[in-house]
């Protein structure tokens, strides 16, 4: 029995029979390319700010997100949160999410905010309230450029913030500098901030365990 197919290869979902499938009934991807993502969740400090991050941004979720977000497959949006939208909910019940600002060109390229579809499955308040004050895409930027990018980040509405606590997203964490200037920005404005990010790069995770990972496969 095909229920609906993998939003990655196009499958059936319930064509072929594992164990492993049993734990992914209800997943929009197949077991075979749910486990080829790099699902692996790591707590990591940039400065002084400590960031959860849920997949290593390499190989097969790095492709998918470029899919999604540079070639515009809009269908893919419920992938990426998919198995985590439970743990989630749960562990940052209260909080409110803010979301990393685009920049304005690519998300009129894009035609939708890839980031808030990302979210919208965990059915959370979002709160709008970073905005960049100079359009650029960080597509093109080198590394040095990107480290650059946060200065662009600015802060509105900051009185919707009052009281709240805060959880801030951001779907790919390279440099970080986006999210140290966003997270300055908000802190004293919440009543708590933690920070999520949905990839982030192997180099937040130490060699030994990158090897680890990817011989073992991600569990
Ligand atoms: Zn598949």
């Amino acid at each position: 029995m095909i229920d609906f197919y993998c939003l990655s290869c196009h499958k059936g979902i319930r064509q072929s029979g594992s164990i492993r499938q049993l734990f992914y009934v209800d997943d929009v991807l197949c077991s075979s390319c749910r486990s080829s993502l790099f699902d692996h969740k790591h707590n990591f400090r940039l400065d002084e700010i400590m960031i959860e991050g849920l997949y290593i941004y390499s190989g097969k979720i790095r492709e998918l997100l470029i899919q999604y977000k540079e070639y515009n497959d809009e269908a893919l949006f419920p992938l990426f949160l998919y198995p985590q939208v439970k743990y989630l909910r749960n562990k940052y019940q209260g909080y409110s999410l803010v979301l990393m600002c685009n920049s304005r060109e690519s998300m009129l390229k894009r035609g939708f905010n890839h980031l808030e579809n990302m979210v919208d499955i965990l059915r959370m308040e979002v709160i709008d309230v970073l905005y960049k004050s100079k359009d650029i895409s960080q597509k093109h930027l080198d590394f040095k450029e990107r480290e650059k990018i946060g200065r662009y980040i600015r802060l509105k509405n900051k009185e919707l913030l009052k009281g709240k606590k805060i959880l801030l997203i951001d779907d790919v964490i390279t440099t970080g500098s986006s999210i140290k200037a966003a997270y300055q920005l908000l802190k004293p404005h919440c009543l708590d901030l933690k920070v999520l990010c949905i990839c982030y790069s192997s180099s937040f995770i130490s060699n030994r365990k990158l090897k680890l990972i990817k011989l073992l496969g991600n569990r």
